[in-house]
């Protein structure tokens, strides 16, 4: 669209941000030494046609070849790619922030396995609108913080009727966050059948060609809380087969050899971690499945409380996050939503844990929730970062560089958050330069 003046015509501009982070990196992902580089433009500008980004780079470039209908005017912002949080339970019902009272106070807790079994006795009861409701709200607060995609699992059902329940409310929530559902049946052992594992494997098995009408992804948790690696390898060979990309839980109460699995299946990511081998390491380095981290789930389960009782492999998150990021592995960050030992829904509170609990790099944080997070969905030639032929998804935030939102923790700073081309959460930024359209 040319104009008289030999401008091109989009539909928004977003100018003069005190700093504008792209977060790409070399092949959709940031990994080895690019993990710690992040490209920052000063005084940046962003061209939005349609749901696409057409153009990045210092306001004098863009000003000079654009002509907008809406201008928003980021003076004093930073502006952001929108987050994208590659591992939640949204679809949930029930609390369990009584159990963890117990926990706080040192007395006998039920263990994780018995925390799960609650929340699917309570996901299991409620309607498929309680559980519409609660994750359309959930995703509000998701969204106010920075969140412009984010995958949610089943996972609270194992069994036919509450699985398939819960997919088709994620695949189903009309929201300006995208969703991306994640059959998650090999969850953990459902009582019913604790006696019977493999019964329980043929019925996740038996449920895979169902599940494949809502979900791209199926997720596998390998684990001595969960499942076997041959039971494991079971289901992955039956979901590749019907056409699913795979997700494992692995590695987070110890070593049932999850991410040699994920591995050797391709998966798209390994998740957790937390005691992940030397050997479970290199093979994750040497390959394009993602590594999700979720240092959520370490503040929340008091690992760093003095006197905790917990593995060795976790009494030093610093040396552990090194050791994973000096692999060279292709690492994300996440929330792990959950109502049990993660609940937090904001991304910006995972960014300030993992600088404070992994001490990670202000650079090493925004790609991993950003860039790497799109490869864990593989999604990153798609969203993740600032760059043309991008969907605009893109974030203003209230201060004016990146490492303010780390540094700060416990407010909200994010100001203005563009989906798809289009306004959806609005602030000042908003309001003093643009047309205030809202959707
Ligand atoms: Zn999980």
């Amino acid at each position: 669209m040319g104009t008289a003046t030999g401008k091109q015509g989009v539909e928004l501009l977003v100018v003069h941000a005190a700093e504008l982070v792209t977060c790409r990196a070399p092949g959709g992902r940031a990994r080895g030494e690019a993990l710690d580089r992040l490209e920052v433009i000063r005084d940046g500008a962003l061209a939005i046609r349609g749901e696409r980004i057409v153009a990045v780079g210092p306001t004098a470039e863009l000003a000079a070849h654009y002509t907008a209908s809406t201008v928003l005017d980021a003076t004093g912002r930073l502006v952001s790619p929108g987050f994208v949080d590659a591992h939640t339970h949204l679809v949930h019902a029930g609390s369990r922030h009584d159990e963890w009272q117990d926990l706080v106070r040192e007395r006998p807790v039920a263990g994780i396995d018995a925390g799960i079994r609650r929340t699917l006795r309570a996901t299991r009861a409620a309607s498929s609108a309680e559980l519409r409701s609660r994750a359309l709200a959930d995703l509000d607060v998701m969204l106010r913080h920075g969140a412009t995609t984010v995958e949610a699992k089943s996972g609270y059902g194992l069994d036919h009727e509450t699985e398939l329940r819960m997919l088709s409310v994620a695949a189903a929530l009309d929201h300006p966050v995208e969703v991306v559902p994640t059959y998650l049946g090999a969850h953990v052992l459902p009582p019913e059948y604790a006696d019977d594992r493999a019964g329980y494997v043929d019925l996740v098995i038996s449920l895979l060609p169902a599940a494949r009408r809502y979900a791209a992804y199926c997720d596998i948790a390998c684990d001595p809380i969960s499942f076997t690696a041959a039971e494991c390898e079971q289901i992955a060979a039956a979901a590749v087969e019907h056409g699913f990309r795979l997700r494992v839980h692995a590695d987070q109460t110890g070593d049932a050899s999850g991410t040699a699995l994920a591995v050797r299946f391709g998966a798209s990511s390994t998740d957790h971690l937390d005691e992940a081998t030397p050997d479970a390491i290199a093979a994750l380095a040497g390959s394009d499945t993602v590594g999700v981290l979720f240092p959520g789930v370490t503040l929340h389960m008091l690992e760093t409380v003095p006197g905790s009782a917990r593995p060795p492999l976790r009494s030093n998150r610093p040396a552990w996050a090194r050791r994973l990021v000096d692999s060279g592995a292709t690492l994300a960050l996440s929330t792990d939503y959950n109502p049990g030992t993660s609940p937090t829904p904001s991304m910006q509170t995972v960014m300030q844990l993992a600088a404070r609990l992994y001490r990670l790099s202000y650079a090493e944080i925004w790609h991993m929730c950003t860039i790497n997070a799109a490869a864990a969905l593989d999604r990153s030639a798609e969203i993740g970062s600032l760059e043309p032929g991008k969907r605009a998804d893109v974030v203003i935030w209230s201060v004016p560089e990146h490492g303010v939102v780390i540094h700060r923790f416990g407010a909200n700073l994010v100001d203005t958050v563009i989906v798809r081309g289009q306004t959806t959460v609005q602030g000042r930024a908003a309001r003093a330069g643009g047309d205030g359209r809202q959707t």
